[in-house]
């Protein structure tokens, strides 16, 4: 880097964000505004959500811009094929069933994936596999407080370290969490 010019977004720069993500109705779903640290995410390493990444591409420290995004740029359409009726026998004992719970756990590639109870009669209850965003227009209030290079490690990883990012490296074991980037 030369000077004092400021970095812009692209592909290897490790950038910081605060977001605030709201849905058509206003809705604030998510922020990270509240005194809490900027986001960080590797550009280009598919951390964010591809529209997100693209709408932030070019931008610099302090740019602050509004980004609306469609269900299929955001979490899909919402499938009602993923909408299903299983006994409640298939529960492990003694958990709660009722509508609005949510039941986390991984599928086979190791991702971490969410089942919302839609409903309950009964023995019968119905499990939504959808994204509890899919279907819903994504609008999103990011400003940028910081962007820089990564690190060669960073790059090999697919995503940034230390503050910010996926909460220091306990020896790696922390990268559980992160089920495609298998170290
Ligand atoms: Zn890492």
């Amino acid at each position: 880097m030369a000077g004092n010019e400021a970095q812009k977004i692209a592909a290897g720069k490790v950038v910081g964000i605060y977001y605030t993500l709201k849905n058509a109705a206003g809705e604030v779903l998510d922020t990270n505004r509240k005194g809490g640290r900027p986001l960080a995410y590797l550009h280009g390493a598919g951390n964010l959500l591809p529209g997100l990444e693209n709408a932030l591409a070019g931008k610099e420290k302090n740019d602050a811009l509004a980004i609306e995004l469609a269900p299929s740029e955001g979490y899909g359409e919402r499938d009602p094929g993923a909408v299903r009726e299983v006994p409640r026998s298939s529960f492990p004992a003694g958990a709660t069933i009722e509508e609005g719970t949510v039941f986390t756990g991984r599928d086979e590639q190791g991702n971490t994936t969410s089942v919302r109870i839609a409903a309950v009669q009964g023995d019968v209850v119905t499990v939504d596999h959808n994204h509890p965003l899919a279907g819903e227009t994504l609008f999103f209030d990011v400003t940028i407080a910081g962007v820089r290079d990564a690190t060669a490690e960073e790059q090999a990883h697919g995503h940034p370290h230390g503050p910010g990012g996926h909460g220091g490296h306990g020896g790696h074991g922390g990268h559980g969490e992160h089920g495609r980037h298998a170290h």
